[in-house]
């Protein structure tokens, strides 16, 4: 079981980390070269960070397989290749990115002067995390947060307590206390960090239901926060698309609502079907989920529900659906502890209970719809600002029609949840799935202060005459 921190100790670790950060900054400014160091410090940090990854990858691995029964592969596929290749480019990319940006649109008055915009750290920044991805979610906002420059305290999920606690092993052994620390805890934890007033940013993943208080609470203090929150998901498979693509598109929807049995922020966790397609569909979904699930093994049925409450509240919900569910044919009924077979559920009703909420878990209602504009409409009104929007469809005006009425945090046509991996793109939700971006070059927006700087030369001050006082009639006319 995971140790708490104590919370009468939480004020003094936040306190020692905003003073660990201060102290590097006196440092920086009394070297020749602030930037240089600077630079050479946070790559340090993030290069020891990725080899301490590497070396205790084998105890990740089996920390997840403790935590929520996910495979080897798994863990590696969704979780680790993706941190290794986001700490990568960051690490590649750090030299050019800290660069103060020229801006050389400043208009007439600034043709003799430089601006740029140099992004600065902002100090001791927060990072809480869920459970669902809960190395990677913590990791490369730490990481990204580090090579902006700024000390962190990462408050991991207390969900998953073998990954909170090779994460703090790692961290410890890897990097310097004077850069990251590591508080753990629920409610009461998290609550006494939120309220802290010398955090210089919260940056926050998890349920939107948390994000509200989260936001709550650094509004207090003014603290800036990024919140990358929950989302339900729709995914569309259109009238304009071929028939023949049906069976790759079903296979990329199963794929985005079954990974780590649906506990995935950007899941697909609905499916709308054109009625044209619904028959084929059918057939085709039992044909692919048997491709990927042939075997009555129960080991084959991978990740389960993060803890009893989930479990049972997905299979609430399976129970009391009126649609008519398909499994793998082979699928066993004895499955693993708190596993749930990932089910397709046909013929939902938009009051459905699987309708209500986003899933996070392997079960995907299907609704099937005639006119898109009233699908369209129907998620809007039920789902406003999904985390990811899904379209299959070969025909761009009907592309360009639902995108324009469903404004989500990220959209993918033809597939899902690949955006999540694009190195240098913004990801983030928007209103209730989240607000703010990072990854890539966006990491900076989370992560830093855009400061612009204004240098002006001496010589141009025969110049300046005009905006010094008396304001004279004359020179109004200048
Ligand atoms: P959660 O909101 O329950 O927990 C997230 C974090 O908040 C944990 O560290 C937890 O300890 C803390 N927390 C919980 N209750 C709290 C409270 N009352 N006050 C203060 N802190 C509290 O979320 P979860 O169940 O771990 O994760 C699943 C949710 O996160 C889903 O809604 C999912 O969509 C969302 N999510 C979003 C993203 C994204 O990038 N947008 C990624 C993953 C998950």
């Amino acid at each position: 079981s995971l140790n708490y921190t104590p919370v009468d100790d939480i004020d003094d670790i936040v306190l020692s980390t905003k003073k660990a950060y201060q102290k590097r900054q006196w440092h920086l400014a009394e070297t020749n070269n602030p930037k240089k160091e600077d630079l050479k410090l946070r790559l340090e940090q993030l290069q020891k960070l990725y080899y301490g990854l590497k070396d205790h990858e084998d105890e990740i691995v089996d920390a997840l397989k403790k935590d929520f029964n996910r495979s080897r592969l798994e863990t590696f596929v969704i979780e680790l290749i993706p941190l290794y290749n986001h700490l990568l480019h960051l690490i590649e990319n750090l030299p050019r990115h800290i660069e103060p940006e020229k801006i050389s649109e400043s208009g007439d008055l600034f043709k003799l002067s430089s601006v740029k915009v140099e992004r600065i750290s902002l100090g001791c920044v927060l990072v809480i995390s869920p459970f669902n991805y809960p190395v990677l979610l913590a990791l490369d906002p730490v990481a990204a947060a580090i090579g902006c420059g700024n000390s962190v305290i990462l408050k991991p999920s207390e969900q998953t307590p073998a990954a909170a606690q090779v994460m703090e092993k790692i961290l410890r052994a890897a990097l310097s206390p004077s850069w990251v620390r590591v508080v753990h805890g629920a409610v009461n934890e998290t609550s006494a960090l939120i309220k802290n007033p010398n955090f210089d940013k919260i940056f926050y993943t998890g349920s939107t239901k948390v994000g509200r208080i989260v936001a709550q609470e650094a509004a207090k203090n003014l603290v800036p926060v990024t919140l990358e929150l929950g989302g339900k998901s729709p995914v569309f498979i259109t009238e304009h698309l071929a028939p023949a693509k049906l069976k790759a598109a079903l296979s990329r929807v199963f794929f985005g609502a079954f990974s780590n049995s649906g506990q995935t922020c950007v899941a697909a966790d609905y499916l709308l079907v054109h009625e044209s397609h619904l028959a084929q569909v059918r057939k085709l979904t039992t044909e692919v989920l048997d491709e990927f699930w042939p075997t009555v093994d129960p080991s084959t049925i991978n990740t389960s529900m993060i803890h009893e409450a989930a479990y049972k509240g997905a299979m609430e919900k399976l129970n009391a659906t009126g649609g008519q569910k398909v499994r793998p044919t082979n699928v066993s009924d004895n499955l693993p502890n708190r596993c749930i077979a990932p089910t397709v559920v046909f013929d939902v009703g938009w009051d459905d209970s699987l309708m209500e909420a986003e899933n996070f878990s392997p079960v995907l209602p299907v609704i099937s719809y005639r006119d898109l504009n009233d699908v369209v409409a129907k998620v809007m009104q039920q789902h406003r600002n999904p985390l990811a929007l899904y379209i299959f469809s070969q025909e761009q005006q009907e592309i360009d029609r639902i995108m324009t009425m469903i404004k989500s945090g990220g959209c993918v046509i033809n597939d899902t949840m690949v955006h999540v991996i694009a190195l240098d793109a913004p990801f983030g939700g928007i209103r209730e799935s989240g607000q703010g971006n990072y990854h890539g070059f966006w990491s900076f927006s989370a992560f830093t202060h855009e400061r612009t700087v204004v240098k002006q030369p001496f010589w141009i001050e025969f110049i300046n005459g005009v905006r010094y006082p008396p304001f004279s009639a004359r020179k109004l006319t200048l």
